[in-house]
């Protein structure tokens, strides 16, 4: 059934725009409309935000948490239907979505709904007779701008704690996966979310309603996630208006593999490090650096898992990797691989599109592609955002951290050993917001998330997203 997508301004779903196709990426079917939102529709939806900011911002944080709670079960009632939407809208297999996806969608609501009611605050009693407090005051109208690889994630991800703290929203979905977003929008309507709390305008970027809502001058605050490039341009646009900003950028992850490590388990996480999502993922391992005395034996295996891997229908619950998202965009993944053979560099396995029978025979698939290939080549340094990885082998402790760290980018990195010494040292000599040691994309909503360099700016996640959504106010009283 072909989805009619509209935009939700005031607690209503209305037109505004001209109306682009939204594609199956596993078939290159159109399975619906969405309306491309402009200046119009982003003034409106923000003047109902700056409406809606004056009476949700004082309301109780109790309230606010029943209210937010309520959407968050919304959400976990409509579970199958969210995970097939993501599935449509994104082209990931589906059994990722059904495990823990759609939990931590909801999760990102409540967790923060309820973390809202908790926080305290601090105080600073002064010797001569004064004490000082810090209040903590909801912003104003939040913009928050959302990339296509997860969006349903990274949509509550930011709608969670925003609305939680007493802001309210408008979201600008991107404009490959409107879908879930407008589901989205649905059920907050049906959970009774106060008209003009969240709205939901899409669109595209430039002089689209992405740029429209980065210049408004009502818009406080902006949390975008994206590439870094797109970031660089946003925070250009804003300084007009003097914009709070939370970046979320692009990543090129390390996965440093020492000698020491359980290699079965080694290639396991190399495996979703680096095909989660197709590689369409920030966090991706996408470089993986093993050590020269374990390199031939962990390249076999590796090759032969990424070989191994299922690559088909997003809806078979089998399927292991679905499709990348646009054909614009599979071109620009096999430029890369390209490239890098033009660069010298080996392609161990994968390289190319897949070719699928029947109704899948015009999607974006293609094979999961390991290259052997040098710290400082192209295909180590930009990040592809597909299927791709490399592997490098290192001697020592110290050239690998130079590699690990030698690149534009610091979100994420992966150390695999079993020895606590060097776990610990090399994890924190990496220049990457998220270490994980001996494991891949273990989250928990308490801790900082962001990225160094050029992988972001600020960090959300617990009281992370309270000092980003909030102004702190400091009360001197004498006593
Ligand atoms: P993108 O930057 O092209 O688009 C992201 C969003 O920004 C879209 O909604 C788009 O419409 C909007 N946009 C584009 N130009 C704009 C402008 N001038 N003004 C305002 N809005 C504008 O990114 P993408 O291709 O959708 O996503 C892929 C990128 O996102 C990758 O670089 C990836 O690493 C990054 N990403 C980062 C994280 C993270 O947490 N660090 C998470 C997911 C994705």
């Amino acid at each position: 059934m072909p989805f009619d997508v509209q935009h939700y301004i005031n607690g209503k779903f209305v037109d505004g725009g001209e109306r682009f196709s939204v594609y199956y990426p596993a078939t290159g079917e159109v399975i619906g409309k969405a309306p491309d939102g402009g200046q119009d529709e982003v003034n409106a939806a923000v003047e109902a935000a700056k409406q809606a900011f004056e009476k949700w911002s004082r309301t109780k944080p109790s309230e606010r948490r029943r209210i937010l709670n309520r959407f968050a079960d919304a959400i976990r009632q409509h579970a199958d239907e969210l995970s097939r939407i993501e599935t449509l809208d994104v082209g990931r297999p589906i059994s990722e979505n059904r495990h823990h996806y759609i939990e931590r969608v909801a999760a990102n609501i409540s967790f923060f709904a309820d973390f809202a009611t908790m926080v305290g605050s601090e105080c600073y009693p002064m010797e001569n007779g004064y004490v000082n407090y810090v209040l903590r005051q909801p912003v104003g109208v939040a913009a928050l701008i959302t990339p296509w690889n997860v969006p349903l994630m990274l949509e509550t991800w930011k709608i969670g704690p925003a609305l939680a703290f007493g802001n309210t929203v408008v979201l600008k979905p991107a404009e490959w996966t409107p879908l879930g977003a407008w589901k989205l929008a649905q059920l907050a309507q049906e959970a009774d979310l106060p008209p003009g709390v969240l709205n939901v305008v899409h669109g595209h970027g430039p002089n689209s309603a992405g740029e429209f809502l980065t210049t408004h001058p009502d818009v406080a605050l902006i949390s975008f996630t994206g590439e870094t490039i797109t970031g660089q341009t946003i925070m250009r646009n804003g300084a007009a208006t003097l914009k709070r900003y939370s970046f979320e950028l692009g990543g090129k992850g390390a996965n440093i593999i020492f000698e020491d490590a359980d290699l079965d388990r080694a290639v396991q996480i190399a495996k979703r490090a680096a095909f989660f999502n197709q590689g369409e993922f920030c966090l991706a391992g996408s470089r993986i650096f093993v050590h020269e005395s374990i390199y031939d034996r962990f390249v076999a295996d590796f090759v032969e898992v990424a070989k191994g891997i299922r690559v088909g229908d997003p809806m078979d619950p089998e399927t292991e990797m679905g499709a990348l998202i646009s054909p614009e965009h599979l071109d620009r993944v096999l430029g890369f691989v390209r490239g890098s053979r033009d660069d010298g560099n080996e392609i161990l396995t994968g390289g190319e599109r897949l070719r699928l029978s029947g109704a899948l025979s015009g999607g974006n698939f293609m094979a999961p592609t390991v290259i052997a290939a040098k710290p400082q080549d192209r295909i180590c340094q930009d990040e592809v955002f597909g299927p791709v990885v490399t592997v490098t082998p290192f001697r020592t402790e110290e050239e690998v951290i130079a590699w690990a760290n030698g690149t534009r980018y610091g979100l994420s990195a992966v150390v695999q050993t079993r020895d606590v010494s060097r776990a610990h040292r090399v994890a924190a000599a990496m220049k990457a917001g998220t270490v994980w040691v001996n494991d891949f994309f273990v989250r928990d909503l308490r801790v900082p998330f962001g990225g160094m360099k050029h992988s972001g700016i600020g960090r959300e996640g617990g009281h992370y997203s309270m000092e980003f959504y909030t102004e702190a106010m400091n009360i001197c009283v004498a006593v």
